[in-house]
This record gives C-alpha cells, structure tokens and sequence, in this order.
C-alpha cells in the first residue's frame, strides 16, 4: 500500500495579482494528523480547497492516493474524503441525527445504525434528536465532524475546525480529532493555532505568503531545531538570570511564563545548581524542555505573527 496520500508538485494558484499558493511541493503520509499551519492569509483554505476539487491550479499537479488528478481522476477519489471548509451548512429545522440522514441519503449509502455510532462517537448520543438550531457551537462543529465521517472515509480534511469556539469546546474538539486519525485514517487538519497544532497533529507543513516554509514530523523537527533546554524556578530568577548569563555553557537564558529557560543539555543540570547555590541561589523546580512549536515557527519565520 502507498504510504503518501497526497502528492503535490509546484501547485500554485493565483487570484488576479494575489499568489494564494505559490509553488507547493508536499507530502501528506498516510495515517497521520497532518497539521496546516500557517497566518491568516497564507494560503490553507485555498490549497484545501485545490485538494478537493472546489478551485482550479493554476499551475502543478497533485496525486491523491497515487492518482493524478487530471483527467477525472480527482472524482473517483472523492468518495474516500469526508471533508468540513469552514462553518458546516445544516438545516436549523432538523435534527442532528435528520441533517445526517439526509447527507447520507445524498451519498447514497443508507445504513440508519451508522447515524447512531456516529452521534455517539462525536458525543451526540443524547442530543441526535434535538432541532440543530438549538446546538451550541461545539455541538454543531462536533456535528459537522459526523457528517465528515459518513462512509467511514479514508482522508478527513478540516479547515480550522475550532475557530470562534471556546476554550472548553476548542479542546473536547481536539481531543475528539486526535482520536480519528489511525492506520487507516489521515487527517489533515489547518490552523493558525499554533498549541492546537502541537497538542493534536504528529506531521505539520508550516505556510507563510503561499510558500511552504517546513514540514516533517513535529517532534522531529523540534528536536533538530531546537537546542536542548531546562525549564526552571528559583528563590531569585532575577539574580539566577545574572549567574547563568554569565555562564560560558549556558547558550542562552530566556523567561517563559514565569520560568527560566536556560540552553543547556539536561545531564548539565546538576551545574545549574551547584553554580546557583554557590551564590545563595536555591532552585525549587527543574525540567527538560523541547523547543515549542511557536519559537520553531518564529525562527522559521523570522519573527512573522500567527
Ligand atoms: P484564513 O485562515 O484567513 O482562511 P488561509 O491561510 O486559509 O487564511 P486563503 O484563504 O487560502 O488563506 O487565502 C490566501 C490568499 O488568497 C489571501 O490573500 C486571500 O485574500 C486570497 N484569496 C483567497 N480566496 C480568494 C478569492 N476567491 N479571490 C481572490 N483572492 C482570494
């Protein structure tokens, strides 16, 4: 079985003067979350859109499961794609469960049981019967996941599932993505959000004015970018800042969210606080650190805002 589900070669799309996609080359693996990062603007929603058929190239191509897209190649994979572009469209008037048995009566495939185990594995058991209208944000998007997994699709792609929720629905919306993705299942997920795409993706492409910037595996290319580092808390960051700063074998010592950060291996750490405590300095926490995600992407990016 081929490992790459989608394959793009210089895909670009131009609108009038704007490049929205510019030159693309990436690789989606087959049975990861693939997380779409990028600023508003830098291109998601239009190559999402390319990969489904919504937009036309400009120019390159794409495979998709090892197909061309040209050439009707493109509708014969559809059917292996459940996907969610923005705000899903249901019918306020409906159930949750009637809006589902209607989308799947259109796909042609009309097994009343799958409604049920879909309304239960999105968390909607209970509420499949109530007007849609009545739904809170999370229960519609929650929803509109179901709808995505009618047919029990290969590919699942998501633009921005969590946007205008809150943080209470942004992370059982997360929780319930990380769930889906499997050996027979790749997600591929857009944000802007760089914590979502840390906590719930384990492959990422990072876009910036159209282009791609990086991609890769998260933890690998922290880990081949990121220095190594400990995070810690001491009786005095201010005068600990001054001792380390001072240090040849300190790389760099940086404050994040009431801690230190301090670039040294962790097998160094033990220095750390006998050079501390050599001057009164006495530490009450210490840990490794991984480079986040949002300081990959500022170097990457050379300090562009997400
Ligand atoms: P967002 O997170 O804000 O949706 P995005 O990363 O998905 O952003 P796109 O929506 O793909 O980015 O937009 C990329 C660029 O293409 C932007 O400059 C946008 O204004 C432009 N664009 C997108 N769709 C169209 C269109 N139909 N006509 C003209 N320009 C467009």
């Amino acid at each position: 079985m081929d490992d790459t589900v989608i394959q793009t070669d210089g895909l670009t799309k131009r609108y009038g003067r704007v490049l929205a996609v510019d030159g693309l080359s990436l690789n989606v693996p087959r049975g990861r979350i693939f997380g779409l990062l990028g600023p508003n603007g830098s291109g998601k929603t239009t190559l999402m859109s390319m990969l489904l058929g919504l937009v036309r190239p400009t120019d390159g191509s794409f495979t998709l499961f090892g197909q061309p897209s040209e050439k009707g190649g493109l509708d014969r994979q559809l059917h292996r794609i459940g996907a969610l572009i923005e705000t899903p469209s249901f019918y306020p008037y409906m159930s949750g469960r009637n809006n589902l048995a209607y989308f799947q009566g259109i796909s042609g495939q009309g097994d009343p049981a799958e409604l049920d185990l879909l309304l239960e594995q999105v968390g909607l058991g209970g509420r499949g019967g109530d007007k849609f209208q009545t739904y809170s944000l999370g229960m519609k998007q929650r929803l509109g996941l179901a709808y995505t997994l009618l047919g029990d699709p290969e590919l699942l792609v998501l633009d921005e599932p969590t946007n205008g929720m809150d943080p209470a629905g942004m992370a059982e919306v997360r929780e319930l993505i990380r769930g889906l993705g499997g050996e027979n299942r790749t997600v591929i997920l857009s944000s802007h959000l760089l914590n979502e795409v840390e906590q719930v993706c384990d492959s990422v492409a990072i876009l910036s004015h159209g282009r791609l910037i990086a991609q890769g595996d998260v933890a690998e290319l922290l880990q081949e970018r990121g220095q190594p580092q400990v995070r810690l808390r001491t009786t005095d960051d201010r005068k600990a800042w001054e001792i380390l700063n001072a240090l040849a074998w300190v790389e760099s010592v940086s404050a994040d969210n009431g801690y230190l950060v301090a670039g040294v291996p962790p097998d160094r750490s033990w220095e750390i606080t006998a050079a501390l405590s050599r001057n009164e300095v006495y530490v009450s926490e210490m840990t490794p650190a991984q480079m986040s995600l949002e300081q990959y992407f500022l170097d990457v990016t050379e300090g562009e805002v997400i």
